[in-house]
């Protein structure tokens, strides 16, 4: 065995690194190891279908810590390593590589890998499916000499990034299932206005309609769909979803469902092993029931909240998550249960661009979703944890 540490760390993005951070707000002395599958150093993911493509900021400011920083909290980092097979009773990992390392704590924070679309061509060279950093430097190479793009997905990675390649000035077809983009979080009538928006900036889109094939024509990527079209593309990009990283759990007799099952203290089935981040399985206190979060801002409290609680806090879990998007000139944030399905109360100050959206559940507010309206975060927060009756006349001017 090469070593054995206090703390071993699975995952090298964000709730990874912030684990580090959580457990030296209460153990200084611990020794650490990281273990990423990336080569890169943690970094942070939104700016890679938002911020990067509008100039607003530059790859090399999306590390969330330098290498000093590790180095000054002892952090042994192994990166471009991925973990193969975990041993709960030996208290053991062991790397692709056939390397051993032993650790005291465990945490996984392995997150999502994308789904992959199962046609012919779907597992070609060259087809992205969308979700870490050199994703975006290929597709921003790409990009900068070619001169169309197939986005498939009308999600999060689809609509941010069809905005995003639109506005690099790419000639940009959406493809979908559903008939509106974005509507499992956005109401009908708000889906329906941002895909008014999206088909004027000159964003072709094809809802209701999927690839059956990718195939390739001289230099460009040919798509086909269920519905006869046939689009020729410079780069296709996919983001139909992700699934959870469970494997290594798998490995090591985990309870595993729709990610790795976790208490309130983020701890697993299995003694000193925890899990946080997009792969957890998680007790969500403000809405009552148990869950996964796949995002940003739950992935940071998460993973530092389990660093604490390897540390010795024993904390139950209580942050309540939220997110955020951009849309051209729409963007939101939101928290709590933003799901187009539950009856939705909207307070506009201007039509559908500015103001807020609740979304009740006999009467209770479960999520709110704040359109161009900021740093409202808490008060919507607040309003969920209460988890009270609220009248919609009441809701009116609420959030401004
Ligand atoms: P997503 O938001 O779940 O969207 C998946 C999309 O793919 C949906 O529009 C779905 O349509 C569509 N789809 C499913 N099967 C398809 C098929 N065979 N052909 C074409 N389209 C198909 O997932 P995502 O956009 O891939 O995002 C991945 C993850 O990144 C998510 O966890 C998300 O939370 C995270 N993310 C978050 C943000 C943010 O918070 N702003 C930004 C980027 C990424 P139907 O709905 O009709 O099934």
């Amino acid at each position: 065995m090469k070593h054995v540490y206090d703390y071993a760390i699975v995952g090298g993005g964000l709730a990874g690194a912030s684990a580090v951070q959580g457990i030296r707000e209460l153990d200084t002395a611990g020794e650490i190891l990281l273990v990423g599958e990336e080569k890169h150093l943690p970094y942070d993911r939104p700016p890679l279908s938002k911020k990067l493509w509008f100039g607003k900021q530059k790859v090399e400011d999306i590390f969330l810590h330098d290498r000093a920083f590790y180095d000054k909290h002892a952090v042994t980092l192994a990166l471009d390593t991925k973990v193969a097979r975990l041993d709960p009773a030996a208290k053991t990992l062991t790397t692709a590589g056939g390397e051993t390392y032993g650790y005291g704590k465990l945490l996984l924070a392995t997150g999502c890998k994308p789904r992959m679309l199962d046609i012919p061509g779907g597992d070609s060279d060259g087809i992205c499916y969308f979700r870490n950093l050199d994703d975006y430097l290929h597709t921003r190479e790409v990009a900068a000499q070619g001169k169309s793009a197939v986005v498939v997905g009308g999600g999060f990675i689809g609509s941010e990034l069809a905005a995003a390649l639109n506005i690099a000035g790419l000639h940009v077809t959406m493809i979908f299932p559903g008939e509106l983009l974005c509507d499992r979080v956005l109401p009908d009538y708000l889906a329906r206005a941002v895909q008014q928006r999206f088909a004027e900036k000159g964003v072709r889109v094809l809802a209701s309609d999927k690839p059956i094939s990718f195939g390739k024509n001289g230099g460009k990527f040919v798509t086909r769909t269920e519905k006869g079209e046939s689009v020729e593309s410079d780069i296709v990009i996919v983001g139909v979803g992700v699934v959870p990283e469970t494997e290594l759990a798998m490995s090591g007799g985990l309870e595993v469902g729709n990610g790795i099952v976790v208490n309130e203290y983020l701890e697993t089935s299995r003694p000193d092993i925890y899990a946080a981040g997009d792969n957890a399985f998680f007790p969500y206190r403000a809405l009552g029931e148990a869950m996964r979060v796949e995002h940003w801002d739950h992935a940071l409290n998460q993973g530092k909240w389990a660093g604490r609680n390897m540390a010795g806090a024993h904390e139950p879990f209580t942050c309540q998550p939220y997110f955020f998007s951009d849309l051209f000139e729409f963007g939101y944030e939101a928290t709590g249960e933003v799901d187009a399905r539950l009856e939705t109360f909207a307070d506009w100050q201007k039509e559908n661009d500015t103001g807020v959206i609740y979304y009740l559940r006999d009467g209770i507010v479960r999520g709110v979703m704040m359109c161009n309206v900021w740093d409202k975060v808490e008060v919507a927060r607040e309003l969920v944890r209460k988890a009270e009756r609220v009248p919609p006349q009441q809701l009116r001017g609420l959030i401004r």
